[in-house]
């Protein structure tokens, strides 16, 4: 395989196989991830200038009946010290966060069965009512399609549920025989037919991935046309059965970002938290391949280190207006600025007014 042939599928990302897109990955060097990343980000600029959206992220409960085997919250790691947040702390961090500028806020947790969807109904109605202006985002794993609806009527704009991996394989290999692949993927299928703003994605470099795994990620991704895309490297977690395993890579997230990028030219991709774990420039790097969001934690200080995902988690120090100044610097860094406003997808947009205005 030629540089230029590599290059050349670069332009394709429409229409590559699953053998094409494992070729490109395999074949990464240094040189065609720097034009992955220019490509990437000429093409976020076109679409998006040189913003960088923020979302408020509220960490609201770590408990957990599920028992993925990478999650550090994952119900059987007993090392984890759990916490759940009141309606009350909740409302307020959104407070706090609107008066920092916010005008999104990510609701994310384990799948904690407290949160009945009554009680999650009622969150997002006090939150779009003390905030009309501001965009919802629920991040609370996999529910029902009639669940999902009440969210949606309750007034969700968006929701996040990364597919983890579109092999159903590999999710067995991640995940206990008590979940299933399908019934993920379903539930994606869902929340885009009840018209959510939809995240998908997946982990680099989780243990066992292949190439060809990640491919499969990408058309998955193509196939379902979410909205955003959540991806960002797996690093071990203390108390799970991956504990000793090897974290993913800066350098092939950083590629995997581009490629999402040339895929999906409107697509909302985040620099994680996670990203910048791996490497203390991470979300930069990452808004030069390509992304477009970065998400940081309005979660109450008392509270941060217990949402511990993975380990040596950044930013679980900081009060959220701290996280503002710092993240602020590094995006202008890159030559990029901060945005205010809701940052929804410009394509989700124009569909929307099409509908309303024929
Ligand atoms: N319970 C919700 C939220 C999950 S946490 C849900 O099911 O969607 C958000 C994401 O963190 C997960 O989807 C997973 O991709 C990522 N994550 C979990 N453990 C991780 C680890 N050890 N390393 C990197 N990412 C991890």
């Amino acid at each position: 395989m030629t540089h230029n042939h590599l290059i050349d599928r670069l332009s394709q990302t429409h229409h590559l196989s699953l053998d094409e897109f494992t070729d490109l990955l395999v074949h990464r060097d240094e040189s065609l991830q720097t034009y992955a990343a220019g490509l990437a980000a000429e093409t976020v600029e076109r679409h998006y200038g040189k913003k960088v959206f923020i979302r408020g992220l509220i960490e609201f409960t770590n408990i957990c009946k599920n028992d993925c085997y990478y999650c550090g919250i994952r119900a059987s790691n007993s090392n984890a010290q759990r916490y759940r947040l009141s309606e009350e702390q909740i409302l307020a961090c959104a407070q706090n966060g609107y008066e920092l500028g916010f005008r999104t806020f990510v609701l994310q947790g384990g799948e904690d069965p407290y949160y009945t969807d009554d009680k999650i109904c009622q969150l997002v109605q006090q939150l779009k009512r003390n905030h009309p202006d501001c965009a919802v985002t629920l991040s609370i794993g996999e529910k029902t399609k009639e669940s999902y609806r009440r969210y949606r009527k309750a007034g969700a704009d968006r929701y996040l549920l990364r597919h983890e991996t579109a092999t159903p394989a590999h999710y067995h290999h991640l995940h206990p025989q008590t979940m299933s692949a399908e019934n993920r993927y379903d539930c994606l299928r869902s929340l885009k037919e009840l018209g959510f703003q939809t995240g998908a994605g997946f982990m680099v470099g989780s243990p066992g991935q292949t190439p060809e795994d990640l491919a499969r990620d990408l058309l998955f991704l193509r196939e379902l046309q979410p909205e955003m895309v959540g991806i960002g490297p797996f690093i071990p977690a203390a108390g799970t059965p991956f504990a000793q395993e090897k974290a993913g890579t800066l350098d092939e997230t950083l590629f995997l970002l581009s490629i999402i990028r040339l895929m999906m030219p409107e697509v909302l991709l985040p620099a994680t938290t996670a990203l910048g774990t791996i490497d203390p420039r991470g979300r930069e790097k990452g808004l030069l391949a390509g992304a477009n969001v970065v998400m940081p934690n309005l979660s109450p200080k008392s509270v941060r280190n217990k949402y511990q995902l993975y380990d040596n988690k950044i930013c679980t120090g900081e009060e959220a207006a701290e996280c503002i100044v710092c993240l602020t610097k590094r995006i202008e860094s890159v030559g990029r600025e901060l945005a205010v406003d809701r940052g929804d997808n410009v394509r989700y947009t124009k569909q929307k007014e099409d509908q309303y205005c024929v």
